[in-house]
């Protein structure tokens, strides 16, 4: 008997969902340019001063600095981490939300006064649907390693942007140029005593270096925020997605968290 049109939609779904192509967009190509969402790109300039990794500015790149304006303005507002995440909420600067892989913003989980942020890339799937960073596969690893580092309910988690890249793709510099305001505010109403940034995209934005993670990770850095008024210290190490496909790997990122640990709790320890 042949498949019914209901399995071999599901068959060819599942298809395409194993390759990564998770999410409904449009029935037809929608140029976002022209529609005005995007600023069209800038011819690249000649002898264009070297930029800093998020940089708006960059040549060729979409001008986002409207959007980084409008989200240093609301975010500026927010006194208290459920007021940032309602300004989040309304906030249309950043092209993901409209790219048709996210029903809400997802904003952060975990103490509001923790003495450790950790910050990740962007949410994914099960976290655009639980509207919670760090839910799916990769968050249980991430808390199971929280939790053998004694780190369990002393942190605050969030991304470098708060809405799913469509396909789970790593967010681009102007995404996260876009939510930067919103991240650095999170930081100040939070005032952790360092960061654990998770997964290259989200160290290289954070610190504004165009190196990859293998080589920023395990080392003390220093985040600065955009006006410099706030600094504090920061420790890469690989993403939990990339220790899930790479197991080995994950002595790495237990030997970063085990340096982090000990200076956190150096005069701090837990009871
Ligand atoms: N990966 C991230 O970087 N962040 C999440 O919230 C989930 C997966």
């Amino acid at each position: 008997m042949p498949p019914s049109a209901a399995a071999t939609a599901e068959s060819l779904l599942a298809f395409w969902a194993d390759g990564g192509v998770d999410a409904m967009l449009l029935d037809e190509p929608l140029d976002r340019i022209a529609a005005g969402r995007i600023a069209p790109p800038r011819p690249p300039e000649r002898k264009a001063a070297p930029q800093a990794a998020t940089s708006p500015a960059r040549a060729g790149a979409p001008d986002v600095s409207a959007a980084v304006a409008e989200a240093k303005a609301l975010a500026a507002q927010a006194e208290t981490l459920e007021a940032l995440a309602a300004a989040i909420a309304v906030f249309d600067g950043c092209p993901l939300k409209f790219e048709g892989a996210a029903s809400q913003a997802v904003v952060y989980r975990g103490d509001p006064a923790a003495p450790l942020m950790v910050i990740g890339e962007g949410p994914g799937q099960d976290e655009d649907r639980q509207g919670q960073p760090f839910v799916g596969r990769a968050g249980q690893l991430l808390d199971k390693m929280l939790a053998a580092a004694g780190l369990t309910g002393r942190v605050l988690i969030t991304n470098t942007v708060f809405w799913r890249p469509p396909g789970n793709r790593t967010p681009t510099a102007a995404e996260q140029a876009a939510c930067a305001p919103f991240v650095e505010r999170a930081i100040a109403l939070v005032n952790p005593r360092m960061l654990l940034l998770v997964g290259g995209a989200s160290a290289k934005a954070m610190l504004r270096k165009d190196e990859g993670i293998l080589s920023l990770r395990g080392r003390w850095h220093e985040w600065r925020s955009s006006d410099g008024a706030l600094d504090l210290p920061a420790m890469p190490t690989l993403h939990p997605a990339f220790l899930l496909r790479q197991p080995a790997a994950k002595k790495r990122a237990w030997t970063d968290l085990l340096t982090l640990t000990e200076r956190l709790d150096r005069g701090h320890r837990p009871a």
